[in-house]
Formats: C-alpha cells, sequence, structure tokens
C-alpha cells in the first residue's frame, strides 16, 4: 500500500479486538500489518478471563451433577475437587489456543512482536527493545485491567487475573463487589469446595440488570450456600503473619479469610502507553475516546475494545476490530450497532439478558410485563429450591419485545437465540404465534399469556 512507512496498520494488543483487526486488514485487504503484544497472544478473554472461567464454570457444575445424580439414583461417591490436576489441564489448553491465536495472525501475514509497544507519535511505536516502527495508522485495543480501590492495593489481595494462577484452593474467601465477575467467581468458587462470602457495597447485586434478574440470581446464590452481604463494605483489610485476611466491613464485623478476592471493576489500560503524549484525548476514567467509526482525535489512531470503555465485551471488541479494518482498509463505512447486545452471567444457574430492563423500558413509555419463575422439571425432582426466570418486557403501543431476560440452566445459551428475536424487533405475537417446543424450560418465551403487570 504505501512506502512511506515501515506499516499500514501497527496494532498495539494482541487480544479479542487487536487480533481480529489486524487479521482483517491483512488477509482481506491487503495491508501491511504489525502487532506488539506484552504478555500472551489472546488477551483478556483468552488468557485471564471468559476461556479460563467458563472451563471453571464447567468443572464446578461437575461437582453439583454428582450431587444431583445421587438423588437420580446413581451410585455416586463423590471426592474433593483437585485444583493442581485441573489447572495443568487448564494451562494446557490455553496455552493451546495462544498457539492458534498467534498461528492465525502470522498465517494472515501479521508480524507479531512479542513486547511491550508506545506511542512515541501519531505514526511511530516504540518498542520494548529499543527499536521504533512507523505506521500510517495505529490500533490501540490494550484493553482493561483489574482495578482495586485504593487503600487495599498491595496488599496481596487477588484479582480474577490471579484466580487462574493459584497454588491452591483457599478454605473460604472474601469477594468483594456485586458484578459480572464477582458474582461469576463467587458462584464457581462455592461450586468448586470455597466457602465464599460475597460482600457488595448496594442494596442489590448485579446493577444495571433488571430487578428480578438480580433478586433471582442472588436468591441463587444463597441457596448455593454463598453468604452473600449487601449494603456492606469493606473499611480496613490487614494481612497477617499467617498469610490470613483480617477484614473489618461498615457492619462492625471483625473476620478473617483465608483469600480476598478483588472484583471491584476494571479500568482502561492506557497508563504509560504515550497516548497523551501523541495527542490522543482520554475521559475522565483513562478510557480512550473514539466516535463510532473507533477513530480518536488524532486521525491515525483508533481505538478499539475495553480499553475505549464502551461495552466491555469479547464480541463487542471483536466487531469493533471488524469494523475498524472494513473501513480504513476495506473502502467501507461500517459503524457497530451497539444496541441490544445479549450478555450471560455465568452463575449458577446462569443469567441471559437482551435489550430493555423493566425500569429502563417504564422510563420511555407504557409497557407490559410478561414473567413465569417456577422451579425447572430437574431441580424439582432434587427437591432443589433454585427458580428458573423468564421475563419479557413489551413495549404497549408498538407489543415490541423491548427485552428478554431468562435466570435458568443454559441461559447464556438461550439468550443468543431470544437475542435474535430482539434484534429482528419481534413483537409479543410472534413469540405467541411460534409453537412450544415441550419439556423444555424455554418454552415458557412462548407461553407468557397474561402481563403480571
Ligand atoms: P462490574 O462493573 O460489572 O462490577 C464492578 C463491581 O465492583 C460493582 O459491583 C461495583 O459496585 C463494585 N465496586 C467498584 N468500585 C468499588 C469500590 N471502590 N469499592 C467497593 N466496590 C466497588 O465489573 P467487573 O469487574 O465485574 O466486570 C467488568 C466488565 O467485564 C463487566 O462490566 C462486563 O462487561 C465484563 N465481563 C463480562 C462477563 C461475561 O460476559 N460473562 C464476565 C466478566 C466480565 P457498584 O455497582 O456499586 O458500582
Amino acid at each position: 500500500m504505501t512506502t512511506q512507512f515501515d506499516y499500514d496498520l501497527f496494532v498495539i494488543g494482541g487480544g479479542s479486538g487487536g487480533v481480529r483487526a489486524a487479521r482483517i486488514a491483512a488477509s482481506e485487504h491487503g495491508a501491511k500489518v504489525a502487532m506488539a503484544e506484552e504478555y500472551r497472544m489472546g488477551g483478556t478473554c483468552v488468557i485471564r478471563g471468559c476461556v479460563p472461567k467458563k472451563l471453571m464454570v464447567f468443572a464446578a457444575a461437575h461437582g453439583a451433577a454428582m450431587d444431583e445424580g445421587a438423588l437420580y439414583g446413581w451410585q455416586v461417591e463423590k471426592g474433593r475437587f483437585d485444583w493442581p490436576t485441573f489447572r495443568t489441564r487448564l494451562h494446557a489448553e490455553l496455552n493451546r489456543l495462544e498457539s492458534i491465536y498467534t498461528r492465525n495472525a502470522e498465517g494472515a501475514g501479521v508480524t507479531i512482536y512479542p513486547m511491550r509497544a508506545t506511542l512515541r507519535d501519531p505514526h511511530t511505536v516504540a518498542l520494548a527493545d529499543g527499536r521504533s516502527v512507523t505506521a500510517k495508522h495505529i490500533l490501540i485495543a490494550t484493553g482493561g485491567t483489574p482495578f482495586i480501590p485504593e487503600p487495599f492495593r498491595d496488599l496481596g489481595g487477588w484479582t480474577s487475573n490471579d484466580i487462574f494462577l493459584m497454588d491452591r484452593m483457599p478454605a473460604n474467601l472474601l469477594v468483594l463487589g456485586g458484578g459480572f465477575i464477582a458474582c461469576e467467581m463467587a458462584s464457581l468458587l462455592q461450586g468448586l469446595g470455597v466457602q465464599v462470602t460475597q460482600m457488595y457495597r448496594g442494596a442489590q447485586i448485579l446493577r444495571g440488570f433488571d430487578q428480578d434478574v438480580q433478586d433471582h440470581v442472588a436468591a441463587a446464590l444463597v441457596q448455593q450456600g454463598i453468604h452473600l452481604e449487601v449494603n456492606t463494605d469493606l473499611t480496613s483489610l490487614e494481612k497477617l503473619e499467617n498469610g490470613q485476611f483480617r477484614a473489618t466491613d461498615t457492619q462492625g464485623r471483625t473476620r478473617q479469610f483465608e483469600a480476598v478476592l478483588f472484583a471491584t471493576g476494571r479500568v482502561p489500560n492506557t497508563a504509560g502507553l504515550g497516548l497523551e503524549q501523541a495527542g490522543v484525548t482520554l475521559d475522565a476514567q483513562g478510557a480512550v475516546v473514539v466516535d463510532a467509526w473507533s477513530q480518536t482525535n488524532v486521525p491515525s489512531i483508533f481505538a478499539v475494545g475495553d480499553v475505549t470503555g464502551r461495552i466491555q465485551l469479547t464480541p463487542v471488541a471483536i466487531r469493533e476490530g471488524h469494523a475498524f479494518a472494513d473501513t480504513v482498509f476495506g473502502g467501507q463505512s461500517v459503524r457497530v450497532d451497539h444496541s441490544d447486545i445479549a450478555s450471560a452471567v455465568f452463575t449458577r444457574p446462569e443469567a441471559g439478558t437482551v435489550g430493555l430492563t423493566e425500569a429502563e423500558a417504564r422510563a420511555q413509555g407504557p409497557v407490559e410485563i410478561y414473567m413465569a419463575s417456577f422451579r425447572p422439571m430437574q431441580a424439582a425432582f432434587v427437591d432443589a429450591e433454585t427458580k428458573a426466570l423468564f421475563k419479557l418486557v413489551v413495549c404497549a403501543d408498538t407489543r415490541r419485545v423491548l427485552g428478554c431476560h431468562i435466570v435458568a440452566p443454559g441461559a447464556g445459551e438461550l439468550i443468543q437465540i431470544a437475542a435474535v428475536a430482539v434484534k429482528m424487533g419481534a413483537t409479543k405475537e410472534d413469540f405467541d404465534r411460534t409453537v412450544a417446543v415441550h419439556p423444555t424450560m424455554s418454552e415458557e418465551l412462548v407461553l407468557l399469556r397474561k402481563p403480571v403487570r
């Protein structure tokens, strides 16, 4: 393409968004592309996020299946979960996936620099080995990093990054936070045999989710055996000589825990990247400010994924990376539609959600709420209390289904399908015209006859 620069595109960050952008720019649009990754190819999702988390969710599910299996008539001798055995297999799998990421990028013609890269100016990247390279376009895809509140940093508390690397499982653990990571980690670690206490400063976990989802997940976590403490925050934390933590909270309690996990949010990974030096505008949280085409205020510099502080989800970063490559190197003008993006929280049971919450929809106009909450057949059989929730938020005027919220085993899988209908603008009557699949839990979605409010 150009001879003026070393590369047409230099991508900083080898995670989901960066790799997709690099591959599409190189293989589909013929760009000369390089990428720098300072840790491991694959980024947060593959190395220390979605993938290892989901494998731990599967591991925990086997424990629960053994308990339930006994009630279904199986003669089960359940032992203890052996973390080292699982961890060895986990890391073998992550190594395999990492090499696939590397191979795919290199196969597309992307040059990988396995080191830190920072910006020197709008077209120059400084590499950690002292070299510098130039590029016509630079893409910032450095993701995010866990945030620990100031007074508790440097005390040896864990973040989600540490969970996948721990030497042994603690007998008990304090989880701070009420978001995606806090709830998922609390649920899966409890499922693997850790006694979990989850402390959240707000009135109910999963802030921003539909209130019925919040309440159902909270009840499920408690039924799982987690000590869930809302309206409670940590006031002091001390690491003791025996390696334990002494934690004092706003309820005036002081307790000891073997480990503490801070799941108190993530911040954009922009510190020390040289962005300010290159003239790139950051917001108050340190996120790179971009327009609908992921372009910063410096025309040659773009950013995708968690570093932009938009929606922090892998598939969103991938879409943004792809749209960037098609726009800048493919001669198209592709904007990512950030509306009605489904997501799932992998607790036990899972929560899946797409579209508006009831509260958000009510703020826009009159709505009808259709909802079923019941014990699924497989839970009732083993006398488990856990309830499933199927909820539709419907616009009273247009009849469009504005939101769909599910708490149930496999809700992550179910919401993907429901999201197609919501994205297509399906009405409540479209759902009603669909004949049920029986016997399933999700047949409730097409059998919700009368609004509950
Ligand atoms: P979230 O923003 O979801 O949750 C952060 C939690 O930490 C909130 O409960 C927040 O409380 C609490 N918190 C923040 N600051 C403090 C503080 N100073 N003291 C005490 N509590 C605090 O972030 P996560 O880190 O859980 O996840 C980050 C993002 O990653 C998610 O938003 C999601 O987009 C993505 N993710 C997606 C997953 C999935 O798709 N399954 C899984 C994991 C992550 P409050 O609500 O009061 O602000």
